[in-house]
């Protein structure tokens, strides 16, 4: 069976690959030189916009695909940036960009709970799709530490391990967001590809 995955970061094709490697299946991608067009993420939650990526692409391509959504939700600001955390500053931002805005948006806010959720979504060409959340609660601080991971790493503290995200690489890939909703997937793979 083919499969495809619909993300054009070629970190996360690398992490879905390792977890499906045990399963009887091809995973193709853009790394196999396929095109697909972009797809708006227009969704107000992150289910919304994996089921929306991964149902076009699986219509598109006519195979089953595979697509994730992600973000960060802060308690203080009400949820945001959430679904808009990659343009959370604006069309250009950048992760500095992001950040400065998010430590500015929380001056003086004494709640600084947050999580990072992902939403990962098979679907297939004639309609259905099964999506599976990840979360991982931390806590937003006003000075960056660590130098690996992206996006808003630096400034997201887990209390487990007295340490950000972005001075944890290796833990964050067993502990992440991204990685609780892939283990999710996994488990269920099998029945999915039953229902087939
Ligand atoms: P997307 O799911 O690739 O569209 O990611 C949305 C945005 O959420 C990214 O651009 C990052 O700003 C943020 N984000 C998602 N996952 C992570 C993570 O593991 N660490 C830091 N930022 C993340």
């Amino acid at each position: 069976m083919k499969i495809f995955l619909a993300t054009g970061n070629t970190k996360k094709i690398k992490e879905i690959e390792k977890i499906l490697q045990d399963f009887d299946v091809e995973i193709l991608s853009i790394k196999d030189g396929i095109e697909i067009p972009e797809v708006v993420e227009d969704g107000d939650t992150f289910e919304a916009n994996s089921a929306k990526k991964a149902l076009e692409i699986a219509r598109y391509l006519n195979i089953p695909s595979i697509a994730d959504d992600s973000g960060l939700c802060v308690d203080a600001l009400g949820g945001a940036p959430g679904v808009y955390s990659a343009r959370y500053s604006g069309e250009s931002a950048t992760d500095e960009t992001n950040n400065e805005k998010l430590i500015k948006d929380l001056q003086g806010v004494e709640n600084r709970k947050a999580k990072f959720v992902s939403v990962i979504t098979f679907a297939r060409p004639t309609g259905e799709t099964y999506s599976f959340r990840g979360e991982i609660d931390g806590e937003i601080v006003d000075n960056p530490k660590g130098k690996d991971g992206f996006g808003y790493d630096p400034y997201f503290y887990v209390e487990e391990y007295k340490s950000t995200l972005a001075e944890i690489p290796e833990i964050k890939n067993r502990i992440s967001h991204r990685a609780k909703a892939l283990e999710k997937f996994k488990e269920n793979f099998q029945d999915i590809v039953k229902k087939w």
